[in-house]
């Protein structure tokens, strides 16, 4: 039955949780069950044939408690209100895990974006922005990048803003190519985030990253950096899946080379350093760490019992279901939460929105050692709670982060 919930009820049965074992205020938690404010728009964009599509964009600000909203646009065709909504949810505590001044936004736009052209991704991109202006802001809301938009998305999406307003803001989003403010290591920072992450619970289970083996689901932004950094530190990738299928070499893929090639090819299949092999098996592989880096929903009550692996690193948001969360935990399976373990991308827009703010900027030796540092501390704050009060990493992070931010909205006088 829990397989039938939708994302944003899955925020919120994980929400629930923790506000149990912390004996939340009703009204605390009544306010944070649902986002402070969605925004539904229509954009019109004229295509290159002549004629005009309309695309369906979101914006949900889930929680400005502590700060401004902040947190990415997803361009994709499975992208709606329910997921937007529980996307912007979880950046509230993810923010809140990590001690950043921000609350937790996210948007969206319901489209397959390779089906466009670079000129009318371009026109789409500004035309989210129109579309909600009023919106954004550097101390409103702060978009970012998501699945299936970048840096040159953000640079329309900036200048698009700039026009609005006669002025260029820096600071009203992050994710942007250097040359227009963005911080180094900004494109790496939640690969590199997710694995000090793992590396801090090999710690704790007396591990050693050298020669453990690993599968990948999803070989994006995210997927592709922390496959990288693990295997510069010794690990074995032996697995990758992508939209195209999985591929498999139990020797451990070679991962430079398969960058190379899926900048040239776009996906990960037809690699010749690797056998092909069906991408749904990619979490029932013998390995130790399983790392979902593609969408959410991927490990459910069907796949979870046929979970091999000792830890699941995750860096897709919301990939796991209840019910996969609990079959896991029987297990014995070490899941490391979504809101902790992906954290390190908004963490390094929280530097660059900083930076932006005044106007000097850090060397990426710096800004890595700061994320490193945040990593660590959020990690100890996360282990010792679920140590203190008996509970899974998931309640914990939530339990950190609803404290926190709990805390702001009574000394607000919100509720
Ligand atoms: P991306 O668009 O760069 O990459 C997505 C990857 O997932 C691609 O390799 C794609 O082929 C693959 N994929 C898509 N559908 C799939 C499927 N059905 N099966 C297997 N693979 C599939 O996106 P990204 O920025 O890497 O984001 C991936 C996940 O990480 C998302 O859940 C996103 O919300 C989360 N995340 C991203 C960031 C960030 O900084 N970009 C930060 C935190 C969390």
């Amino acid at each position: 039955m829990a397989e039938q919930l939708t994302p944003m009820q899955i925020a919120q049965s994980q929400l629930k949780a923790a506000a149990d074992k912390l004996d939340l205020e009703e009204s605390v938690l009544e306010m944070l069950m649902e986002p402070e404010r969605v925004v539904c728009v229509r954009i019109p964009v004229k295509m290159d044939d002549g004629t005009t599509k309309i695309f369906n964009g979101y914006r949900s600000q889930h929680s400005t408690a502590i700060g401004p909203a902040k947190g990415g646009v997803r361009f994709h065709p499975g992208v709606n209100l329910d997921e937007v909504k529980a996307l912007s949810f979880w950046m509230t505590f993810k923010c809140g895990v990590l001690g950043l001044p921000y609350g937790g936004g996210k948007g969206g736009v319901q489209v397959d974006p390779t089906k466009l052209s670079r000129s009318e991704l371009e026109r789409l991109s500004r035309g989210y922005v129109r579309a909600l202006a009023d919106v954004f802001g550097a101390d409103l809301d702060v978009p970012a990048p998501d699945v299936n938009t970048n840096g040159q998305i953000m640079a329309w999406m900036l200048d698009e803003y700039a026009v609005i307003n006669r002025k260029t803001d820096f600071a009203m989003l992050t994710g942007k190519p250097i040359v227009l403010g963005g911080s180094k290591g900004r494109v790496e920072a939640t690969g590199r985030g997710a694995v000090v992450t793992l590396l801090e619970a090999l710690k704790k289970l007396d591990m050693d990253i050298k020669g453990r083996t690993v599968a990948v689901q999803g070989f994006g932004n995210v997927g592709s950096a922390a496959a990288d950094i693990l295997a510069d530190l010794g690990a074995k990738i032996v697995a990758i899946s992508d939209i195209s299928g999985g591929i498999y070499n139990e020797n451990g893929i070679d991962i430079k080379a398969l960058l190379e090639h899926r900048d040239k090819t776009g996906f990960v299949k037809d690699f010749s350093g690797a056998e092909p092999m069906p991408g749904e098996k990619i979490f029932e592989l013998p390995v130790d760490v399983i790392v979902p880096a593609a969408l959410e929903n991927v490990l459910t009550e069907e796949n979870a019992h046929k979970v091999q692996a000792k830890i699941v690193l995750e860096i897709a948001n919301g990939p796991t279901t209840p019910k996969a969360d609990e079959i896991m935990r029987e297990k014995g399976v070490l899941v490391l939460p979504d809101i902790l373990s992906n954290a390190g991308g908004v963490t390094v827009s929280y530097f660059e929105w900083v930076q932006n703010r005044y106007g000097y900027f850090w060397s990426e030796e710096e800004v890595n050692a700061r994320l490193t540092q945040k990593m660590k501390e959020s990690f100890a704050n996360v282990w010792n709670m679920a140590k203190e009060s008996s509970v899974d990493l998931r309640t914990a992070a939530y339990m950190v982060s609803v404290k926190r931010i709990g805390e702001a909205i009574k000394l607000r006088g919100i509720v």
